[in-house]
C-alpha cells in the first residue's frame, strides 16, 4: 500500500517496524535522535574492531540500555529466522551467538534425551546490544523504501482535531514539519508523545508498577586462547532472593555479567556500581567466578547501572473506541516490562507485526487501532501480566530476607514444595516438560498453558509424590552464600537495611 510511516527512533522498536513494513511497499522514514555509529551508518568496518568502537564510543544518549546484557528470546529470533534468514545470517556472521535448547540440558535430562526438530526453534540469540543493533541497522537501511535520519530529535507530533483526533505527522526540533500517513512511536520508554497528546485532549490509558529491581552489567572479554568454563554444576544464571545473577554470553569473545539487586537492599545497590565490589560479588558465585577468573577473561567496562524500572501498559483504545487515529505506538512507549524476563525486544518485534497486520487487514483508521489494540491485547497482555504478578511475588520475597523469619502459613509451604519440588523437579528431570515450559517462556505460546495440559500435570505430581529423597539428583545445589553472609564477604553491611524493614514493619 502507497502509504507512508513515520518512525519516531530507531532503536529495537523502530528497526522492527521497518522490518516488518517495509515488505508490504509502504514507505518507511526512521527518525533518530542519536549520531550514527563511529563507522558511520553504510560502511566502514564491521569486523571486531568495527563492533568493538561501536560498543565503546557510539554516542546513545536515547537508550540508557544499550550496554546492558541483552538476549534475543526464541519468538524473536524465529521472526528473523523466517522472515528475513539473510540478517540472521548477517548477525551470525558479526560473531551473535545461538544458546540452543540443548546447551540447557542437566544431566538428567541427557540421560533420557532424543533430539526433536522443535527443539531447533527454541534458541536464544545473544551478544553485545550495539552489535545486534548495528547489524540490523545496516540490514534495514538497505531494504526498499526505507529511509534513515541520524542527529533529528522529534519534538512534536502534528494533531489535527477531530471525533477522534487524527496525528498527521511530525515536527522536528529545527521547526522543520514531516508529513505522514501513519505515525510509529518507536521512541521507547522515555517517549513524550503520550504528553503531548494528553495536553492535545486525548487520553490513553495506563497503567504502571514498579519492577523492583536495579540492574547492574559489567563487560568482560575472553583472554586470547581462553575458553569459556564447562557448563557444570555449578550455574551462571540464578535467583538467590536477595540477588538475582546471569552470565551472557556475547559476540567475539565478549560477555557480561549482570547482576539484579532488589531496590529494598540499599546498602548493596550503593556498593556494587564499584567495579571491585562487583567483582568481589561474583566472586562469591561458583557459576560466574568460572567466567571471570583472571586467567580467562578481562574486564572491559565499567559497571552500568538502570533503576527506575517499571512495567507500564497503555491501551490506545479504552472500552473499545480509539483515542486517536494515525498513531501507533509500539516497543517500549508501548509496552515496558521488567527486563529480567528479556522480553523488551520480543515486545517491540511482535508489536511491529501485529501493526502491521492491522494495517495490512483493514484501510479504516478507527478499526486499524481498534485490531492492533486486540492484536496486543491477546499476543502481549498474557505475559505482561505473568511478568507483574512475578514481580509482585519477587519483591515480597526480598522484603521477607530482611526481616525475623516466621513460619509460613500451611498454604504457602503447600504452594512453596509444589513449586520447588514438584514443578523445578519436574522441569530439571524430564525433557519433554523442559521444552513444553519453555515454549511459554520465549512467548510461543501461553506462559500458563503447558501447566495446564493434563499430561504434563500428572507427570509433575508423579516427581511430587516420590518424594526429595528419589528427586535428590534434580535439585540445583545451592553453592551460592545466604544473604548475611555474601554483604559480610564483600565488605557491605547487611544490618542497616534490615534494621529499616523491621522498623517499617513493625
Ligand atoms: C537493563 C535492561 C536490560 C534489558 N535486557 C533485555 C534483554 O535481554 N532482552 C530483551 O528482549 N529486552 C531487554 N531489555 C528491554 C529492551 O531494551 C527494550 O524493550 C527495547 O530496547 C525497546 O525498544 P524500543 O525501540 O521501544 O526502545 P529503545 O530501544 O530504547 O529505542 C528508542 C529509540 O528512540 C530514540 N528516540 C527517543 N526519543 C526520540 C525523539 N524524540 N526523536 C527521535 N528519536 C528518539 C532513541 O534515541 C532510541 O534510539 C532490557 C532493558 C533494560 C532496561
Amino acid at each position: 500500500m502507497n502509504e507512508r510511516v513515520v518512525v519516531i527512533g530507531a532503536g529495537m522498536a523502530g528497526l522492527w517496524t521497518a522490518l516488518a513494513l517495509a515488505p508490504t511497499g509502504r514507505e518507511v522514514v526512521l527518525l533518530e535522535r542519536d549520531p550514527p555509529p563511529p563507522q558511520g551508518d553504510f560502511g566502514g568496518d564491521l569486523g571486531g574492531d568495527g563492533l568493538d568502537a561501536a560498543f565503546h564510543d557510539w554516542s546513545r544518549r536515547g537508550v540508557g540500555q544499550l550496554r546492558h546484557s541483552h538476549a534475543f528470546l526464541a519468538r524473536l529470533r524465529l521472526l528473523i529466522r523466517d522472515q528475513h534468514p539473510e540478517l540472521l545470517a548477517e548477525l551470525m556472521a558479526a560473531g551473535c551467538r545461538e544458546l540452543r535448547f540443548e546447551d540447557g540440558l542437566t544431566d538428567l535430562h541427557r540421560a533420557r534425551f532424543t533430539p526433536q526438530p522443535a527443539d531447533a526453534d527454541l534458541s536464544i540469540l545473544t551478544s553485545r546490544r550495539t552489535t545486534l543493533e548495528l547489524v540490523m541497522r545496516r540490514y534495514v537501511t538497505r531494504l526498499a523504501g526505507v529511509s534513515l535520519r541520524t542527529g533529528v530529535f522529534v519534538r512534536d507530533l502534528t494533531i489535527a482535531a477531530g471525533q477522534p483526533p487524527r496525528v498527521t505527522g511530525v515536527t522536528l526540533e529545527d521547526g522543520e514539519a514531516i508529513p505522514a500517513d501513519l505515525v510509529v512511536d518507536a521512541s521507547g520508554h522515555t517517549s513524550q508523545t503520550i504528553d503531548q497528546l494528553a495536553a492535545a485532549g486525548v487520553a490513553i490509558a495506563e497503567t504502571s508498577e514498579p519492577s523492583g529491581v536495579i540492574y547492574f552489567t559489567r563487560h568482560y572479554r575472553m583472554r586470547p586462547g581462553a575458553e569459556e568454563p564447562p557448563r557444570g554444576q555449578a550455574s551462571a544464571t540464578g535467583d538467590l532472593g536477595y540477588l538475582k545473577f546471569g552470565v551472557f554470553p556475547g559476540d567475539n569473545g565478549c560477555f557480561s555479567v549482570t547482576l539484579c539487586v532488589p531496590e529494598v537492599e540499599e546498602e548493596m545497590r550503593k556498593a556494587v556500581v564499584a567495579p571491585e565490589t562487583f567483582d568481589a560479588v561474583c566472586a562469591q558465585l561458583p557459576g560466574v567466578a568460572a567466567w571471570i577468573e583472571p586467567a580467562r577473561a578481562e574486564p572491559v567496562s565499567r559497571v552500568f547501572g538502570m533503576g527506575k524500572l517499571e512495567s507500564r501498559w497503555r491501551d490506545l483504545a479504552p472500552g473499545g473506541q480509539p483515542a486517536v487515529l494515525g498513531f501507533f505506538p509500539v516497543g517500549d512507549s508501548l509496552v515496558r516490562s521488567n527486563p529480567l524476563y528479556g522480553r523488551g525486544c520480543s515486545f517491540a518485534g511482535v508489536s511491529a507485526y501485529l501493526l502491521r497486520g492491522a494495517l495490512e487487514a483493514s484501510a479504516d483508521p478507527a478499526e486499524r487501532v481498534r485490531l492492533y489494540q486486540r492484536a496486543t491485547e491477546s499476543e502481549l497482555r498474557p505475559y505482561y501480566d505473568a511478568m507483574r504478578r512475578a514481580d509482585q511475588s519477587a519483591i515480597r520475597r526480598a522484603r521477607r530476607a530482611l526481616l525475623p523469619p516466621r513460619k509460613p502459613s500451611l498454604r504457602a509451604r503447600i504452594l512453596q514444595s509444589f513449586v520447588e519440588d514438584a514443578v523445578t523437579v519436574a522441569v530439571r528431570s524430564d525433557p519433554d516438560l523442559l521444552r513444553a515450559s519453555l515454549r511459554g517462556f520465549h512467548m510461543l505460546e501461553d506462559p500458563q498453558a503447558w501447566l495446564r495440559r493434563p499430561d504434563a500435570l500428572i507427570r509433575i505430581l508423579g516427581y511430587w509424590a516420590r518424594g526429595k529423597r528419589a528427586n535428590a539428583a534434580a535439585y540445583r545445589p545451592k553453592l551460592e552464600p545466604e544473604r548475611r553472609e555474601m554483604l559480610t564477604a564483600v565488605g557491605v553491611s547487611p544490618d542497616a537495611d534490615e534494621a529499616r524493614v523491621r522498623a517499617a514493619a513493625a
